[in-house]
């Protein structure tokens, strides 16, 4: 490899999942030449192993439950979904695993994709291996900014490989629905897949080693979501560790920690998430490899001018939204550095400071019933020291969920700062209650008066009153 191989660009990208492309936006639209380096598909996890197929599969289940409690219109979809016609528009959805349209894209707004393996070699330098093995070194004048996202984290059980589990990846895109699906883990990813096999036909059983679902959002989001997932037929077992597991004559074995052996097709393990830094070279510009990557909220990684991490590389928050909002921080922050400015985050508008990350992250569960929380829940906002208070309203006291759904079962809290006298946090779980969120999301971003929000008059009848009743709740 010779100097004269290197090619020079104003930035630099490697990964070309929804952050990256959306940092190459970014800095393409202020005039910084980019080069975005992708291993695998334009678009990444999101695009074809995570969101997009995972919001496929369960966008009928949702639609049918919904339907089901709408009188007139309930015995009508009383059937089971037409599996094959489901994994079939998940396909479409994903583009059968293609990124022409994305790449496309990607010519569209004037980046230069390099295909490959992206690694550093040193401060501003990228190698890409090729799929034919040939190397190219591009230099970057500003910026370099990761963007490799993540990868689904196995335990550490002996033998696990060889019984080739299910990750998030097999979970999205399977081509068959398996007869009995074991499901380890609680989190989001565990809840939404078993919601969506169970529907599909798998008999589901869940093994969740915590108390509950859902731990990391309000207690009563995970106990209403346990309750739909067992009424639905899945078996919920919590407090339970997987021991071993095998696979005999093609069927998997698993012993829990309680000496109980469960016998299933296939086992879904989602049990959490690890960064694809191991082989990104980090090593030379002395970070450690395998590490998820502390940033400014520039998103600049710690201690190093030209090096950016962005979305779920970083660890903030591991959400395409919100990895989306910080690419075009981190954009318009390098296209401020390069052009001389201070892009501190000191504009009133904080254009370059990714402030929504510590306290306004939203998330919505797309299960039945769906969960949707944003900011913090009674129990961050103490452990980060706000004197706050929790209200709590039954949805089903609510007019226009009486009209979403007969016999409309949900409960809403929020979590109000009694020295601001503003909203921390709001957690919302019913049918339909991820489209209401954001509401949520511009009360607690916008850090707007519980004395103003009065004056935010929902319409009736939709579910949106349950923000009259929580505050007549808080106002006692
Ligand atoms: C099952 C599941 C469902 C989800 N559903 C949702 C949802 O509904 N809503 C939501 O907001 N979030 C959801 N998420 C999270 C979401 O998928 C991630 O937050 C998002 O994909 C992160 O985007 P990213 O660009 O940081 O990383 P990725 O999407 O992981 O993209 C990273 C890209 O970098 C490439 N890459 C890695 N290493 C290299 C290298 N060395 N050289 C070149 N390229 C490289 C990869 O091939 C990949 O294309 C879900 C996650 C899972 C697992």
């Amino acid at each position: 490899m010779t100097e004269t191989e290197s090619i020079e660009y104003d930035v630099v990208v490697i990964g070309a999942g929804p952050v990256g492309e959306n940092v190459a936006d970014r800095t393409r639209a202020a005039g910084l030449s980019t080069a975005i380096v992708e291993s695998e598909l334009v678009g990444g996890e999101c695009s074809y192993w995570a969101c997009m197929p995972s919001k496929a599969l369960l966008r009928p289940v949702i639609a049918r439950a919904d339907a089901r409690r709408v009188p007139g219109l309930s015995q009508s979809v009383q059937g089971p979904l037409d599996a094959p016609a489901v994994l079939a528009h998940r396909d479409e959805y994903t583009s059968h695993w293609k990124d022409d349209g994305q790449v496309q894209w990607l010519e569209g707004i004037g980046a230069e994709l390099y295909r490959g393996r992206g690694r550093l070699a040193g401060p501003r330098r990228v190698v890409v291996t090729g799929p034919d093995g040939k190397e190219r070194v591009l230099t970057a004048r500003h910026a370099v900014a990761v963007c490799t996202g993540s990868r689904a984290a196995l335990p550490d059980l002996p033998g696990l490989a060889g019984i080739r589990p299910w990750t998030s990846r097999e979970a999205t895109s399977a081509q068959e629905v398996p007869g009995r699906l074991v499901v380890v883990g609680g989190g989001v990813v565990a809840v939404e897949m078993a919601t969506a096999w169970q529907a599909l036909g798998a008999r589901v059983t869940l093994l969740v080693r915590g108390k509950g679902l859902l731990p990391r959002m309000e207690p009563f989001a995970g106990e209403l979501v346990a309750e739909a997932l067992t009424e639905a037929g899945a078996e919920l077992r919590t407090g339970t560790s997987v021991e071993s597991v095998t696979r005999e004559n093609g069927t998997v074995v698993v012993v829990t920690d309680a000496g109980d052996r469960i016998e299933a097709d296939e086992i879904l393990f989602a049990t959490g998430r690890a960064p694809r830094t191991d082989d990104i070279g980090l090593e030379t510009v002395g970070l450690r490899p395998g590490s998820w990557l502390p940033v400014d909220d520039s998103l600049r990684v710690t201690g190093h001018d030209w090096l950016y991490a962005v979305g779920d590389v970083n660890h903030r928050a591991l959400l395409t939204h919100q990895g989306k909002y910080q690419a075009r921080i981190a954009g318009a922050a390098i296209a401020a550095r390069a052009s001389g400015e201070a892009a501190e985050g000191t504009e009133p508008w904080g254009a370059h400071a990714a402030t929504a990350d510590h306290a306004a992250v939203p998330q919505v569960v797309f299960t039945d019933p769906e969960a949707a929380a944003v900011g913090l829940s009674l129990a961050e906002a103490e452990q980060a020291g706000h004197r706050v208070r929790a209200v709590d309203v039954d949805l089903s006291s609510v007019a226009g969920a009486g009209l979403y759904a007969d016999g409309y079962k949900g409960r809403a809290r929020m979590v109000v700062d009694l020295e601001d006298e503003i909203v921390r946090g709001v957690t919302l779980v019913g049918p339909g209650v991820g489209e209401l969120i954001h509401s949520a999301t511009v009360a607690v971003a916008g850090q707007v008066p519980i004395s103003r929000l009065w004056h935010a008059v929902p319409s009736y009848p939709t579910i949106s009153e349950v923000w009259l009743r929580l505050l007549e709740a808080y106002r006692g």
